[in-house]
């Protein structure tokens, strides 16, 4: 057991499946709570994920050796300024956001001397939240990235490195170690760049004159089901993210938009060989994908194998 008592700061998908696999594999003595809507409080204590909750980020940190923010990107500064004079000496303070240099700038100046910020993200998720929506396995064989803050090369701090490693571990994660500037880049072309494209695509036929909506939801084809899925992911979460990475995701962004132009005059101009090229080159990362073992190469994915039944 390397916290004794661990703070769950935010009760999401995130939160909530922390304290389902510190429960469920013994990682600590104690899960404390603090999410700010009384139905999450309740519905936490509820399922039972934490053992004790409080509306009060301060008083949930006080006694923790490990803090854990796990709420949307754009409020961790503002809550790591607040629990900042109530930490304990020689905790561990770590986040889950999907942004690192943003929350490295907007945490690290209140850290106190003597507690240490390692900043992190498991790349595991679903398209749901709330404190319902959280389970133990899911961040099973998924990588963890670590962003430790520049500068901090002190063995007390390699330590709280390695204390939190251990606990990802031993949550199922494999870790690695990145600097944060460099998680932004790779995230925005692997994370957040396909999620803005499929919010795009599905506002794109939302917005459609001549094809109806009903007949975009009728007739979707698996591509764009999968486009949908995505675009679910919870607002205030992907907002934060886009707002917090914004020259990554732009750098990413430019190199997509040229590259869709090279794809619209392959197709005006008949050049099939281009287009065959580029497929067949996308067809092989996504076997090195499911060889990797980040996903399974079931036609099912994501999806229910029976279609609901349509409403008469
Ligand atoms: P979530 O299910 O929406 O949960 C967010 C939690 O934060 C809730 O407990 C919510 O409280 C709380 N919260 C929201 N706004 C707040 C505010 N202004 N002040 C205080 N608390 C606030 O979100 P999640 O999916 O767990 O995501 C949490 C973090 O994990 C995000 O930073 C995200 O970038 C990162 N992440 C997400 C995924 C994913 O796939 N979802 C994957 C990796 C990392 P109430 O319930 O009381 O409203």
């Amino acid at each position: 057991m390397n916290f004794e008592r661990v703070a769950l700061i935010g009760l999401g998908l995130i939160g909530s499946s922390l304290g389902h696999v510190i429960h469920q594999k013994k990682l600590a003595k104690s899960v404390v709570g603090y999410a700010r809507s009384k139905a999450t409080r309740a519905r936490a204590l509820e399922i039972g994920f934490i053992d004790e909750v409080t509306a009060d980020a301060s008083a949930c940190a006080k006694e923790a050796d490990l803090i854990v923010l796990c709420t949307p990107v754009g409020i961790i500064g503002d809550i790591v300024k607040e629990i900042a004079p109530s930490l304990k000496p020689g905790s561990v303070v770590t986040d889950v956001g999907s942004v690192k240099s943003a929350i490295v700038e907007q945490s690290l100046p209140h850290m106190p001397d003597g507690v240490f910020l390692v900043p992190g993200h498991p790349i595991a998720g679903t398209e749901q939240s709330g404190p319902d929506s959280g389970f133990a396995e899911l961040f099973e064989n998924r990588w963890c990235i670590l962003t430790p803050v520049p500068d901090a090369q002190s063995e007390e701090y390699q330590t709280a490195v390695s204390r939190l490693t251990a606990f990802w571990e031993a949550c199922g994660s494999r870790v690695d170690v990145m600097d944060p500037k460099h998680h932004d880049l790779v995230l925005a072309i692997t994370s957040h760049v396909p999620h803005l494209i499929a919010y795009n695509i599905v506002g794109t036929a939302a917005d459609l004159e001549r094809v109806a909506q009903a007949e975009v939801i009728k007739y979707s084809a698996s591509g764009f089901r999968d486009f949908t899925r995505i675009a679910a992911s919870d607002p205030t979460m992907w907002r934060d993210v886009f707002l917090n990475n914004k020259d990554a995701v732009l750098e990413m962004l430019g190199r997509f938009v040229e590259d869709l132009s090279a794809l619209q005059r392959a197709i005006r101009w008949d050049d099939g060989e281009a287009l065959f090229d580029l497929f067949t080159r996308t067809r092989q990362i996504r076997r090195s994908i499911v060889e990797a073992g980040q996903d399974t190469a079931e036609p099912d994915f994501g999806r229910h194998s029976t279609p609901p039944k349509e409403k008469s």
